[in-house]
C-alpha cells in the first residue's frame, strides 16, 4: 500500500504547489480568492495529464509487442510496468520450460518401441506414435482425427473396440502383412481411449518354435518307448527261445543306445545355448582335432568308405576345444552315415584368401536337395528320416554344429546337389587362429562320436 500513500501525498504536494502559484498568480491579478483554488485545480489537472501519458505508454506497450521492454518511468507507472513485465516474463520461462517438458515426453512416446494411439469418444484418432502408425498402417498427420474404425481394416480390432471389453489384451493378425499384433486398451480423461500395441511376432514365433521342440521332443522319446515296451511284453508273455530273446534284447538295446544319444545331444544343446561364449585363451593343435575325429570316424565307417585327412599348415584354434570336436565329428559321422559304402570322405583343414581358415568336410554321397539346404540347422529337420534314424541318427546335429560355430564367431556353409555329394564347410575367424609353436607336442585324447 505504499504506493498510495505516496500517490496521496504526491496528489496533496502537488495540489499545495498549485494553490501556492495560483495565490501568488492571484494577488497579481488582483484575484486573491479565486487564485490559490484554481491554482491548486490547474496543478492537479497537469499531474493527471501526466499521468494519462504515462499510463498510455503502458497500454500501448501491452496492446503491441512484449518482446519489447516495457517503458522504464519512475514512480507508480514505472514499477506497474516492472511488475507486469516480471509476471509476464516469469509466465513466458515457465510456459517455454512445460513445452520443453512436453517435448521430451512426446520423444519419449515417440522413442517408444511400442505403439501409442490416443482417440476420442467417436473412435477418431487425436495423436498417434510412428510405431502405432507402422503397426496399424497409417499416416500420423494425414490420418489425424480420422475415425480408426474407417482406416484398420482389421475386423477383430473393429470388433474389439466396438464390444468395449478391454479387459484382455487383443492379439490378431495385421491384414496385408504376416505380423502379429497385440493391443491394449485403456479408458482416459471424458471418453478418451489410449491404445497400446506392440509387435509379438518374434514372441509368437519363438513360443511356436518352443510347442514344436517340446512336441518333436515327446515324440522322439515316446517312440523308442513304445518299442521298448512291446519288447517287455514280449518277453514276459511269450516263450521264447534263447536265440529269439537274444535278438529282442539287442533291439532293446539299440532303442535304450537311441534314446541316450538323443538325452545327450539335448543336453549338449541346452549346455550350448546356456553358457557364454568361450574365450580365446584355450588353443587346441588342429592337428589334435583331427586325429580325434579321424579315429572316431574310422571306427564309424568301418572300412566302408575312403577317409582322406589333410591339414594345410600347422595351426592351433582357440575356443573350447570339446565343442569344436564335437562339431566337426558330427559333420564327419553325418557324412560317413549318409554316404553308401565305396564313396569317400575328404576332411581338409586350409587358410582362405580372405584370412580365415575353414574346415571342409566333403563327401560323394546322395547330396541333399536345395529347398532344404536352409532349414537342415533347424532341430529334428530331416531330409529322409528313416535314414537318420535307422543310422542313429537325432536331427539335432547340424543344430549343435551351427551352435557351435556361431558361438566362436564362424559361420557354417553348405553346398550340396542331389546325386552329387555335399561340402560342409565351417569357417573359423582368424582371431581364432594361430601357428603352432614348433615345440608343442600333439597329444591325442579320446572321445566319441555318434
Ligand atoms: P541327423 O541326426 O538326422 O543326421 P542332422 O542335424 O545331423 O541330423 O542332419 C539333418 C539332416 O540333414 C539329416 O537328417 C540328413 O537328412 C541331412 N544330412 C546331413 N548331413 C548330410 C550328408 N552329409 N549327406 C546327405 N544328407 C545329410
Amino acid at each position: 500500500m505504499s504506493w498510495l500513500l505516496n500517490r496521496a501525498m504526491l496528489a496533496i504536494f502537488i495540489a499545495l504547489a498549485g494553490a501556492g502559484v495560483g495565490a501568488i498568480v492571484g494577488n497579481l491579478v488582483d484575484a486573491p480568492q479565486l487564485g490559490p483554488a484554481l491554482g491548486a485545480a490547474a496543478a492537479i489537472a497537469a499531474w493527471v495529464m501526466v499521468d494519462g501519458l504515462r499510463a498510455l505508454r503502458l497500454m500501448n506497450w501491452l496492446r503491441g509487442d512484449l518482446g519489447r521492454e516495457a517503458p522504464r518511468d519512475r514512480g507508480f507507472w514505472g514499477e506497474a510496468s516492472y511488475r507486469i513485465e516480471r509476471a509476464l516474463r516469469q509466465r513466458d520461462r515457465a510456459f517455454t520450460l512445460e513445452q520443453e517438458r512436453f517435448g521430451q515426453f512426446m520423444s519419449a512416446i515417440e522413442a517408444s518401441p511400442n505403439g501409442v494411439l490416443l482417440m476420442d469418444a467417436g473412435d477418431q484418432i487425436q495423436w498417434l506414435n510412428a510405431v502405432a502408425a507402422t503397426h496399424f498402417g497409417l499416416d500420423p498427420v494425414r490420418d489425424r482425427l480420422q475415425r480408426v474404425t474407417n482406416l484398420v481394416r482389421s475386423p477383430a480390432f473393429v470388433a474389439y473396440l466396438q464390444a468395449g471389453v478391454f479387459d484382455e489384451p487383443l492379439v490378431f493378425s495385421t491384414p496385408g502383412s504376416d505380423s502379429t499384433l497385440s493391443v491394449i486398451v485403456s479408458r482416459y480423461g471424458d471418453g478418451m481411449r489410449l491404445v497400446l500395441t506392440q509387435d509379438i511376432t518374434e514372441r509368437e514365433r519363438t513360443e511356436a518354435m518352443r510347442r514344436d521342440f517340446v512336441a518333436n521332443v515327446s515324440h522322439e522319446i515316446r517312440t523308442p518307448l513304445t518299442v521298448l515296451a512291446g519288447f517287455v511284453e514280449t518277453i514276459s508273455s511269450l516263450p521264447l527261445t534263447d536265440v529269439e530273446r537274444e535278438r529282442v534284447l539287442s533291439l532293446m538295446s539299440q532303442q535304450t543306445a537311441r534314446m541316450t544319444t538323443l538325452v545327450e545331444d539335448l543336453l549338449t544343446l541346452a549346455k550350448l545355448e546356456g553358457s557364454p561364449r568361450p574365450a580365446c585363451d584355450r588353443w587346441t593343435p588342429v592337428a589334435r582335432l583331427f586325429a580325434q575325429v579321424e579315429s572316431e570316424a574310422r571306427g564309424l565307417s568301418a572300412g566302408r568308405h575312403t577317409l582322406r585327412f589333410d591339414i594345410q599348415g600347422q595351426d592351433e584354434l582357440a575356443g573350447n576345444d570339446s565343442e569344436w570336436i564335437s562339431a566337426v565329428a558330427n559333420l564327419v559321422s553325418n557324412a560317413v552315415r549318409y554316404t553308401p559304402a565305396g564313396g569317400s570322405i575328404t576332411v581338409a583343414w586350409s587358410h582362405r584368401p580372405d584370412g580365415n581358415s575353414e574346415i571342409e568336410v566333403r563327401d560323394t554321397g546322395p547330396g541333399i536337395a536345395r529347398e532344404h539346404i536352409g532349414r537342415l540347422t533347424e532341430r529334428f529337420y530331416r531330409v529322409d528320416g528313416s535314414r537318420s534314424r535307422d543310422t542313429g541318427g537325432t536331427g539335432l546335429g547340424l543344430s549343435i554344429v551351427k551352435h557351435v560355430v556361431q558361438r566362436h564367431g564362424g559361420e557354417l556353409d553348405i553346398q550340396s546337389e542331389l546325386g552329387r555329394g555335399s561340402t560342409f564347410r565351417i569357417v573359423v575367424p582368424a582371431a581364432r587362429v594361430r601357428p603352432l609353436a614348433p615345440t608343442q607336442p600333439v597329444a591325442q585324447e579320446p572321445s566319441t562320436v555318434r
